[in-house]
């Protein structure tokens, strides 16, 4: 056993078996705090200089930016962490629900405010499209339905054993999982533009439409339910209130920490080796770097049956992303916190994104301004923002070093037309992240924004298992696991580790 030492009560020396935790993204973060509230001592290790993954935070010319997920559902998983630690979220995190949600905009100017209020959805249902109202009651119903299996039953649990899919079979051919997202909506709305409202969803965790199974279609009832949510000081406080409850427990955090590979003994993870050459014993590794990656480049052909380099090269991967930030020297306050501005083609532009791998001419995009909801995260009178449009991930084969800037000049102009006038006289900071980022910063196969595709035939017991099939001692956690990407993705999964990580007291 390794171990760490802390101090007794008696002034003597309490042992803690060792658990390190290979990337500091929410799934690293959580899995950290259950492995510490579970006896372990714990170190997470990160190869960048700021902890978050994806969320990470940019800091620039006194703008405070985001980098990745910002729309906050099923703040309970959360919650959950801070109970962990003996204290609750509200000490360290303000979170302010949202209403609406977002709001979408079509290209002729329609915009639908989407928000919890049943009786307030209803009646944007019926502006939109007359006589559907009942068939938004009816699509919510199903909603629920694929949520009290899809999140309450399958996404709490480990999926080890093809019999545990065998198991779930019935449940899945009863919801229609083998539909998808956009054929299961489109059965219940008549209206395009419906159809578009309440499928477009999985996109925010990297999966087509028009390909991800319906089981995502539990996102509408989620979000109904729990509620969309902001911190204030941005996702960023809920990634630095994780961190100092790892702290709190006595865990760390350390930062420049690049795991080169996991260091295996007669097929058990006994440690990792980082790039500068130092090895650090475990108890138990647990990875959430991305799961492909983590297979490929951190744990050696030779320990690996199913996940070998070819299955690697014929899994799908999700969508690339480019994200371009921005702050301005003025305020834009008809913009709410999240818009998403609807292109005007959305099949064959998810057709261009998913199957054809090509940058279109049109886009669809998602406009953050955090600054609605604090303001502070900009200088006074100034709004920050992002923008986010679904690209092919590097399969496409753009080069982004010169793609990034027409492509970010048309988005600015666009947005300039169309929604924050005379926006490129008031342009004060400006950083792009493109697929290259994603994959030279965060280890992302092919540059993709979400892992895995969230395709039925990759989900469960068919993605990469949270307890690793190949080496034993070995876990993962995040996007690239079961149940998948997405903040609640992410946090289920280090919530189902808890199933399949021995407790510390199991090495006493
Ligand atoms: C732009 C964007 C917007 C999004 N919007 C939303 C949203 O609004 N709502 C939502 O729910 N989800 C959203 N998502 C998805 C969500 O952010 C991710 O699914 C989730 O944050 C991924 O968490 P993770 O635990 O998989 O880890 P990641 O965030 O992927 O972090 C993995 C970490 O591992 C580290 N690492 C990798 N390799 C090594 C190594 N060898 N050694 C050490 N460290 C290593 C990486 O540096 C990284 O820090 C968004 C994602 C993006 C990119």
């Amino acid at each position: 056993m390794f171990t760490v030492t802390e101090p007794g009560s008696s002034g003597g020396a309490r042992r803690k078996p060792v658990a390190l935790v290979i990337g500091s993204g929410f799934g690293g973060l959580a899995a950290a705090i259950r492995l510490g509230a579970r006896g372990y001592g714990v170190t997470v290790l990160e190869r960048l200089d700021a902890p978050g993954g994806r969320a990470c935070v940019h800091k620039q010319d006194g703008f405070t930016f985001d980098a990745g997920p910002t729309i906050v559902t099923a703040p309970f998983l959360f919650e959950e962490l801070w109970t962990l630690c003996g204290r609750t979220m509200r000490d360290d995190v303000d979170l302010r629900p949202m209403d609406p949600f977002y709001k979408i905009r079509f290209p002729d100017g329609a915009t639908f405010a989407y928000s919890a209020d049943r009786e307030a959805m209803r009646a944007e249902v019926e502006r939109f499209a007359p006589g559907e109202a009942a068939h938004f009651d009816a699509f919510l119903k199903m909603s629920e339905a694929i949520y009290r299996i899809g999140f309450e039953k399958l996404g709490a649990v480990p999926f080890d054993s093809i019999l545990d899919m065998a198991r779930v079979a019935p449940d899945l051919v009863r919801l229609q999982g083998y539909r998808s997202v956009h054929g299961l909506v489109s059965r219940f709305f008549r209206d395009e533009r419906l159809r578009t409202i309440f499928s477009f969803h999985p996109l925010l965790i990297g999966g087509d439409p028009f390909s991800a199974s319906s089981i995502y279609c539990l996102i509408a009832f989620l979000e109904k339910t729990y509620g969309v949510h902001s911190p204030i000081g941005g996702v960023g406080a809920l990634v630095r209130g994780l961190v100092k409850l790892i702290q709190g427990q006595g865990g760390s955090l350390r930062l420049n920490a690049d795991v080169r590979r996991i260091l295996i003994d007669n097929g058990a993870a006994t440690g990792v080796e980082l790039a500068d050459g130092e090895r650090l014993d475990a108890d138990i590794v647990v990875s959430n770097a991305d799961s492909a990656w983590t297979y490929r480049h951190l744990v050696p052909a030779g320990e690996r049956r199913r996940w070998t380099d070819a299955k690697l090269d014929h899994a799908r991967y999700s969508m690339g992303l480019f994200v371009w930030y921005f702050g301005v020297d003025r305020r834009y306050e008809e913009i709410g916190h999240h818009t998403i501005l609807m292109g005007p083609r959305y099949r064959a532009l998810l057709k261009d994104i998913f199957v054809r791998k090509k940058l279109a001419e049109d886009f669809s995009l998602y406009l953050h301004r955090p600054t609605a909801t604090d303001p502070a995260l900009a200088p006074p009178g100034c709004d920050a923002f992002y923008v986010l449009s679904p690209v092919p991930n590097l399969q496409g084969g753009q080069d982004w070093r010169v793609e990034a800037e027409p492509y970010r000049q048309r988005i600015a102009s666009w947005l300039e037309a169309n929604c924050l006038p005379n926006l490129s006289r008031h342009i004060v900071t400006s950083k792009v992240a493109t697929p290259l980022d994603f994959r030279e910063r965060l280890n992302a196969t092919h540059g993709e924004g979400f892992g895995l595709a969230p395709l039925l035939t990759q989900s469960a017991w068919f993605r990469p298992h949270n307890r690793s099939e190949e080496v034993k001692n070995l876990f993962l956690v995040g996007a690239g696991v079961h149940p998948g990407a997405g903040l609640p993705g992410v946090l289920s999964s280090a919530r189902v580790l808890d199933k399949v990580t021995p407790h510390a007291r199991a090495f006493a």
